[in-house]
């Protein structure tokens, strides 16, 4: 054990943190959290937080459960690795991606692994195209993506992604990836009805579509609701249509479930909450609840079929199925199972979050609108309600709304001019309350900021 500050000079000394200016390391100093139990962590210093971010998207459990470190200790003693390289596979492999296939769509019947979401994507954009390639279609390489979009952080992960200080890192490789704008009616409505809108924002993928030749596009990749983008619900007119233009013009379709899997929006998977039949389907995150890296790409039938028949598979990674992230993915999917807890998002705990989280639209006057389903959520922060003026970088709303709830106990995320939430999703009615009287005093604090 080290005090604190010994920690954050040692962290300040070495480290190189992800998404974080490095100054801010250095003055302020680094949180260094402990120790965690249920949707609560404790810092250095003994102080508790209520996490309403699960960590990052992915502790769909909460932290602590013994049936996991059980089962990774147990398959550890076992076989604590191997590969499923030139014909080799562990029974922890098989046995989850028999499992994932009994939760996903019926045509989602084969699964490669990864060990994180980025690279999960990163495997489908080389899968989509050797799917087109082995059909002669070799110019059928162009992935349309969405602004705001996150599908990770490797150089793929980030030419896929819609947010351009991720593109300013992206090593100067395009990808053959271009975006279409993201369905967000509040902002950018321009006073269509919402299902009118979603209509409008899907066409625009018809459009890039013609504007390139379908014969150069190979798939079309977006997250049922986007998430790091700031949890953008679309309208229920966007998917079908979307499902529409891709099989018209015979594009593969990816649902990027990697925070909507695993019970978050109410189904076991996104696409099943917003009606998507997606030919991939990566997942990640709340596959394991976070407690090891593990990521897996569920493939549409007729998908797999052409790469069956193509051969030798040029593709895999040293932990691919890694047994010991297998077997604490498989203790996961039957806490999610035993406790009901995809139900208890769509009927119970989800709904009662969302009402809490409409009182504070009503009751705050910087609070515009509500976005999101089940257990995610963003609250978008406005300066005056009837125009929809966002505040501005220097008026720097969100950060301090959500330092402010920090500093009280509660850590929430800002994303742009919103704030995200995504607890646990054994998140109890209390600490739902808890999460909105804390977040009303920092929006009260806020708006006293911006003087409104
Ligand atoms: N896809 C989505 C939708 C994500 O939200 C993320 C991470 O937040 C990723 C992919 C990348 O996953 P990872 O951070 O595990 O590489």
């Amino acid at each position: 054990q080290k005090a604190t500050g010994e920690w954050q000079t040692l962290d300040a000394r070495h480290h190189l943190h992800s998404f974080t200016d490095p100054t801010l390391i250095e003055s302020e100093g680094s949180r260094i959290i402990v120790r965690a139990e249920g949707s609560t962590v404790w810092d250095n210093d003994g102080r508790e937080i209520l996490d309403c971010m699960a960590g990052l998207w992915c502790v769909n459990i909460g932290y602590g459960r013994r049936e996991l470190s059980d089962a990774a200790a147990a398959q550890m003693a076992l076989l604590p690795y191997y590969n499923n390289h030139f014909q080799s596979a562990s029974p922890p492999m098989i046995e989850l991606a028999a499992r994932l296939a009994g939760l996903t769509p019926d045509t989602i019947n084969h699964f490669a692994f990864a060990n994180s979401g980025s690279e999960a994507n990163d495997a489908i954009a080389r899968l989509a195209r050797q799917f087109w390639q082995l059909q002669g279609r070799v110019t059928k390489r162009t992935i349309i993506s969405r602004t705001m979009a996150y599908h990770g952080s490797t150089v793929m992960g980030s030419a896929l992604g819609g947010m351009p200080h991720m593109h300013a890192m992206d090593g100067g490789v395009s990808n053959e990836v271009v975006h279409i704008a993201h369905p967000h009616w509040y902002l950018y409505g321009e006073g269509l009805s919402r299902d009118e809108f979603g209509l409008k924002a899907a066409r625009a993928l018809e459009d890039k579509i013609l504007e390139l030749g379908a014969e150069n596009v190979c798939a079309f990749i977006g997250e049922p609701v986007q998430g790091a983008g700031g949890v953008i619900d679309p309208p229920s007119t966007y998917w079908p249509e979307i499902q529409r233009i891709c099989k018209q013009y015979d594009i593969l379709l990816i649902a990027d479930e990697v925070i909507c899997g695993f019970g978050r929006t109410g189904s076991w998977f996104g696409s099943q909450t917003l009606g998507i039949q997606p030919d991939f389907m990566p997942m990640a995150k709340g596959l394991s609840s976070g407690y090891l890296p593990v990521a897996a790409v569920g493939i549409h039938d007729r998908v797999y079929n052409v790469l069956a028949d193509g051969g030798h598979l040029a593709h895999g990674y040293t932990y691919s199925g890694h047994p010991v992230a297998c077997a604490v993915a498989l203790a996961n999917i039957d806490i999610i199972e035993n406790e009901g807890l995809v139900a208890r998002v769509r009927d119970d705990i989800g709904p009662y979050f969302m009402a809490a989280l409409d009182k504070l639209v009503d009751s705050s006057p910087i609070v515009g609108e509500r976005r999101g389903i089940g257990m995610m959520a963003a609250l978008q922060l406005v300066k005056n309600k009837d125009t929809r003026e966002l505040p501005t970088l220097t008026d720097n709303a969100s950060i301090f709304c959500r330092d402010y709830c920090y500093n009280e106990g509660l850590i929430v995320r800002a994303v742009g001019p919103s704030i995200v939430l995504s607890p646990p999703l054994i998140y109890t009615h209390a600490e739902v309350d808890q999460t909105v009287d804390i977040l009303g005093r920092a929006l009260d604090a806020t708006a006293k900021k911006l003087g409104v």
